[in-house]
């Protein structure tokens, strides 16, 4: 018997083949990660039987109660908003936090990340859009400054770049900032000289994953289409 988290996995796992191949890419280039924010631990334990390894939350307390609800083989990153005063926390317990937003944070993570004797890897989350309610970098010169401070972080390994677009925006746009989010990446890479460590590009969701992996995706971040609506 399967369950239809399970089956819902399948599908995903095979669409976001199908849009890497229809961009000439492999679809081992591509990592899911299950968003299971206000989902319960059961749910993330089917998905974890039906082989799914990483894990996106949205609330550290709540994600910390699935970690020890779940096997240790379960890889967990921060998608949501984080508070420079959770950082000691988080940077205990993610192996990923991909929504640095200031330098502060940034920094926090660095030092709790050496304190913990762990490495951390962090994602740049950028807010192009400028939106205002949403966190994130809105400019390439304050973008360009948190990537030249976390070049001597030595436990915050920024390996990358994360965006949530604009809801409003239809193919096209999405296509279009997606473009854009894949050339920045690229060129800072090319820059900075850190093309190796700096490859990430977490973007795309359940309405539209499949476009961000034709337009150069390596992490998607997909909830309801595995979970179903959030409870
Ligand atoms: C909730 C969330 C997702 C998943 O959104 P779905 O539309 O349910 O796939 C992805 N990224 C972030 C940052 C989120 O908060």
């Amino acid at each position: 018997m399967t369950s239809p988290i399970a089956d819902n996995l399948a599908r995903v796992r095979d669409r976001m083949a199908e849009a890497a191949l229809r961009a000439g890419r492999s679809p081992e280039e591509v990592t899911l990660v299950a968003v299971s924010k206000i989902q319960p631990a059961a749910a993330v334990r089917e998905a974890f039987d039906a082989g799914q390894r990483v894990f996106g939350e949205n609330y550290v307390q709540e994600a910390i109660a699935k970690m020890d609800a779940l096997p240790a083989e379960a890889v967990w990153h921060m998608v949501g908003r984080l508070q420079s005063n959770k950082a000691k926390i988080a940077a205990a317990r993610f192996r990923a936090v991909q929504t640095v937003d200031s330098p502060k944070l940034a920094r926090a993570l660095e030092r709790h990340a050496a304190e913990a004797g762990r490495p951390v890897e962090g994602l740049i989350q950028l807010n192009w859009s400028r939106e205002a309610a949403k966190a994130g970098i809105q400019d390439e010169a304050a973008l360009r400054e948190l990537i030249e401070e976390a070049a001597e972080f030595r436990s915050l390994r920024i390996v990358g770049l994360m965006t949530i677009p604009d809801p409003e925006y239809g193919e096209q746009a999405l296509r279009r900032h997606f473009a854009e989010m894949r050339q920045l990446r690229e060129n800072l890479a090319k820059e900075y000289g850190i093309g190796a460590d700096f490859s990430e590009l977490s973007m795309g969701m359940s309405r539209d994953y499949e476009w961000a992996i034709e337009e150069g995706a390596t992490i998607v971040r997909v909830g309801t289409a595995i979970f179903g609506a959030r409870p």
